[in-house]
């Protein structure tokens, strides 16, 4: 071989190694729940800017699934617009937030319900017939949940499960007291235990889901629109991306069939993961699957609790 051909060896190389990590690369998608509130949030513009900021520059595609409770009926309907208009999907995720797993809530109610955040977001370019459910909690009942599913087929609406649940909100509530307090330090000390929390949690889902399912899925991971994702979500796709994660637009990773399977438990909803080993009597299946009270104890051992 004479030293002119090094080049196109090297580009060779290249070209194979990129394609080898392209077919094994798990893919995930991110999907962000509520909608800020400006009446509440006197940042929420800028929050919602830096979000959509780092979406774009990395060119994810998204969705986000506004609840008209969390947004100040339509005030924050102006930041849900920009996301329709960067592309991002936007789906319904209810008027009111309430949980289809509390007994107070029936059926009738909760369709009145997604009626009526269907009514007020439907007229935006990108939005998609998708339920996406409060606390993803699909009923406590088999008339609820089973209700809600005959709804949805006879509406044209599809669920929007997750596969990867985590519990971004719990460390945005500490994380902002940390700011609110004035502790700098203690705040990014919790913004980098939030991204292991999220990397730990996408592995966590993708193992359960070799032993579900006997393959890594086109993932779909919850987050919400808060103050720590719009602080740390460049730092998160950073952390994803090195952690051999391909971040995949949420209209693709929802066309994996998975999305599509109606588990069999009561009460019903979490990661679709996590109901699929429900129904197969996993061991150690812990209920709810992701809340608070598992991560505090790990944020009060290292001393990152306000
Ligand atoms: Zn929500």
């Amino acid at each position: 071989m004479t030293s002119q051909h090094l080049p196109f060896r090297l580009l060779a190389v290249l070209v194979l190694s990129l394609w080898a990590s392209l077919c094994t690369a798990k893919t995930l998608a991110l999907t962000f729940d509520d909608g800020f509130n400006p009446g509440t949030q006197p940042d929420a513009a800028q929050w919602n800017a830096q979000i959509l900021a780092a979406l774009h520059t990395h060119q994810i595609t998204a969705a986000l699934f506004p609840s008209l409770a969390r947004m100040g009926g339509t005030d924050g309907l102006g930041l849900v617009k920009a996301w329709a208009q960067a592309g991002h999907l936007v789906g319904n995720h209810t008027a009111s937030h309430r949980s289809l797993a509390d007994p107070k809530v029936s059926l009738d109610w909760f369709i009145a319900d997604v009626q009526a955040a269907d009514a007020a977001i439907r007229d935006l370019p990108t939005f998609t017939p998708m339920l996406r459910f409060p606390y993803l909690k699909e009923g406590d009942t088999q008339a609820k949940r089973d209700g809600m599913r005959a709804w949805m087929a006879k509406n044209s609406y599809r669920n929007a499960p997750v596969s990867i649940d985590a519990s971004d909100w719990y460390y945005n509530i500490v994380y902002t007291a940390h700011l609110k307090a004035g502790d700098a330090d203690k705040a990014g000390r919790v913004k980098q235990a939030y991204i292991r929390h999220l990397l730990n949690r996408a592995e966590y889902y993708d193992q359960l889901a070799y032993k579900v399912l006997g393959r890594s899925p086109a993932h779909v991971m919850l987050l919400h629109t808060n103050q720590i994702n719009a602080a740390a979500l460049p730092a998160v796709i950073a952390a994803l991306t090195t952690s051999g994660w391909q971040v995949t637009s949420t209209r693709s990773a929802f066309q994996d069939p998975l999305y599509a399977q109606t588990p069999d438990t009561l009460p019903a909803g979490e990661s679709i993961i996590w109901s699929l080993a429900k129904a197969l009597d996993f061991p150690k299946l812990r209920y709810p699957a992701e809340d608070s009270v598992y991560e505090e104890p790990l944020l009060r051992e290292a001393g990152l609790l306000p």
